[in-house]
């Protein structure tokens, strides 16, 4: 049965989103309420829900190495980047869809909220 989840119905092309990478396994697209001047979400078409249930490396590997490449597509590598993958409740994942959050255009401050 498909997945009833927000991100599968992205991956999947059922839900408008502002897409910019649409390959076989992995989806990138804007996030509804960008945190940043560049908010994307990396995001594998496979339902996993959490860093807490992901087992493939290499797919985790390349998402990573995405995250990268569209960092210097949108022009952030220069001035640095934040990727983030909050998991569960303290975490605060609000979507259980593993993703990756790839933050820029801003100075972040650490430690985070
Ligand atoms: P989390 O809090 O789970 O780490 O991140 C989920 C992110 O997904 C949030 O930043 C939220 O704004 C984004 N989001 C939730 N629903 C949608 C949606 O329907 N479309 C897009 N593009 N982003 C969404
Ligand atoms: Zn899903």
């Amino acid at each position: 049965m498909a997945e009833p989840c927000i991100f599968c119905k992205i991956a999947r092309g059922e839900v408008p989103a502002q897409m910019i990478v649409n390959n076989k396994e992995i989806v990138a697209f804007r996030d509804l309420n960008p945190q940043a001047p560049v908010h994307i979400l990396i995001v594998p078409k496979k339902h996993v829900a959490s860093l807490d249930d992901a087992n493939d490396s290499d797919l985790l590997g390349r998402m990573m190495v995405l995250a990268a490449a569209l960092a210097r597509q949108e022009k952030i590598a220069r001035s640095g980047y934040r990727t983030v993958v909050n998991t569960g409740r303290d975490g605060g994942q609000s979507v259980d869809h593993l993703h990756i959050h790839l933050l820029g255009g801003r100075p972040f401050t650490w430690p985070p909220g």
